[in-house]
């Protein structure tokens, strides 16, 4: 990353794009027009999710849950508040544990949900647990 600019991994066919600082939520996308940078949470899957937790020269915030766990389906719009509140600093995601459960092995998540963050492909915070937006957004700030 430079002072200027960063990659942003598209959501839409996972281009990775060159993106003026200040600019990330007007940019489209080089190869398929989407905007690289939208203020919901993205849907991940396996493969999907190592390019953009790779990949990404912004902060990633994950949210891994299952779709059967109660705090998960109440966290679920609090979620989707904070991606608004954080965007374009932050990209929002989620996984779902009991269709990736390689992922969540690999990265022994052993509740849910459980909030992980990640700069330069490295996680650098997690906090299980439910949260509201605002202490979503409260805890994401502190490491980016
Ligand atoms: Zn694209």
């Amino acid at each position: 990353m430079t002072a200027d600019n960063h990659l942003i991994v598209c959501p839409n066919c996972r281009a990775i794009n060159r993106v003026i600082s200040g600019r990330e939520a007007e940019a489209t996308c080089g190869k398929c027009k989407s905007k690289v940078f939208e203020p919901q949470p993205l849907e991940l899957v396996g493969a999907t999710f190592d390019r953009h937790i790779a990949k990404n020269e912004i902060p990633v915030l994950v949210d891994f849950y299952s779709p059967s766990c109660g705090p998960c389906l109440m966290m679920g719009p609090q979620f989707d508040d904070a991606a608004k509140q954080l965007h374009p600093q932050v990209r929002l995601a989620k996984i779902d544990t009991t269709m990736e459960q390689a992922i969540a092995g690999r990265f022994g998540i052993q509740a849910v949900p459980t909030l992980a963050l990640f700069k330069g492909g490295k996680e650098v915070a997690r906090q299980p647990g439910a949260m509201n937006a605002q202490q979503i957004v409260s805890w994401a700030r502190q490491y980016i």
